[in-house]
């Protein structure tokens, strides 16, 4: 199988300083362009020459055009973008800006985001399991029997969740919840530059890092106006600075400025290159990352080959303990992956898993190192000791 739009791998791969090894991490953590790191540095270096506050009111038009192009990436405005430090936070100052009653049910999925759960449960929330496949993948027949019976006061949709690469019907979710006006609150933090986020929800949240390749340390909250409207915390704020939507109270007043400014310029880097594009490519490097992986060493892929992410996830073979693996696939095949424990998911993961996250640079030969090394190692982890 050939990979499309080699000059995208190309050239996003010319855009950065080489990697040390073989990076199959994104969904982590990915690697922001050599233009993002010199940004960052450039405006950081503004704040040492002319003060951080001018330096923040100089970089206004930058700031600006990153809240619009992120809002146009999530399907709302610039205005209603707000920057934070993580998805985390995001989705913790959403809640309390909503101030929603003890027991307020929310739908969401059995492989919900663990510390989403974590934040519902410090809101006050009542978790409702909408009804999923096998795979884990929301079905939408058994969202609208729910939110015709016995809705929720919101869904929760975590597009992508950090322990299965699968992708979530999230149009479909959201002409669901349009129908029976209950409101959307989507996690991208794995979706965000990766598959596509807008779909007319009410509020997205994400962080920087991951699939569009910002810096650490910064988290976007969108929130539409109508929904803005309704949350008690921005009726009650103080005017938000001068010219700014009302929900720009939720924004934290300190932050990683340098950071939001290097966001901003790898947004505009993802749209150069094609949302749609990119989507292809790591979609296709999903699939020969399952077809490359699968059965390997008696590692098990818990996604259908043709899911259309860039994210694999591989369960051990028996006796296999998954975060030596990932520990030794860095030290001596410097190939780097992520260790996902149950408490990613905690309702639905059974045990650890790898995960595979290639970005558009890697190549073919990339996951076949991958394959070649997670046999060496297992077949010497397989062994009696
Ligand atoms: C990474 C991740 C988060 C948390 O993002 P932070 O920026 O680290 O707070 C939330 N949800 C999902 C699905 C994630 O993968």
């Amino acid at each position: 199988m050939t990979l499309p739009y080699g000059d995208l791998g190309e050239s996003w791969r010319a855009a950065r300083r080489p990697a040390a090894g073989i990076h199959l991490d994104s969904a982590a953590c990915s690697r922001s362009s050599r233009l993002v790191l010199e940004a960052v540095a450039k405006y950081a270096g503004e704040e040492s020459e002319v003060g951080g506050y001018v330096a923040e009111a100089n970089a206004e038009p930058a700031l600006r055009q990153a809240r619009s192009a992120i809002g146009t990436l999530v399907g709302l405005s610039g205005d209603d973008v707000v920057f934070v430090d993580s998805a985390t936070t995001a989705l913790a100052r959403l809640l309390q800006a909503w101030r929603l009653p003890a027991g307020t049910r929310v739908g969401c999925l059995i492989g919900e985001y663990g510390d989403n759960l974590a934040a519902f449960r410090d809101a006050g929330l009542q978790p409702v399991l909408i009804s999923a496949d096998t795979d884990g993948r929301l079905d939408p027949g058994a969202l609208r029997d729910l939110l015709r019976d016995r809705p929720p006061t919101l869904v929760h949709l975590t597009v992508m969740g950090s322990h299965r690469g699968v992708v979530q019907p999230a149009h479909e979710v959201a002409e669901v919840c349009r129908e029976f006006d209950v409101a959307l609150v989507l996690d991208a933090a794995q979706a965000f530059g990766h598959v596509d986020c807008a779909v007319g929800a009410d509020a997205v949240y994400s962080t920087s890092r991951k699939w569009l390749t910002g810096p650490r340390g910064v988290g976007v909250l969108a929130v539409g106006q109508s929904l803005a409207l309704r949350l008690p915390l921005v009726q009650d704020a103080e005017h938000p600075p001068e010219n700014a939507a009302p929900v720009r109270v939720l924004e934290s007043a300190e932050g990683h400025i340098a950071g939001r400014v290097g966001l901003g310029l790898a947004v505009q880097e993802h749209v150069a290159a094609g949302p749609e594009r990119v989507h292809a490519r790591l979609s296709a490097l999903g699939r020969l990352t399952r077809e490359l992986c699968g059965e390997v060493g008696g590692w098990r892929v818990h996604e259908p080959t043709e899911e259309p992410s860039a994210v694999t996830t591989l369960a051990p073979p028996p006796g296999v303990d998954v975060a030596e693996t990932r520990a030794r696939l860095l030290r001596e095949h410097r190939i780097l992956t992520t260790a996902i424990p149950p408490d990613r998911a905690p309702l639905e993961m059974t045990g650890p898993v790898l995960r595979i996250s290639p970005h558009l640079d890697t190549t073919a030969d990339d996951l076949r190192a991958l394959a070649a090394a997670l046999q060496a190692i297992t077949g010497r982890l397989d062994q009696p000791v």
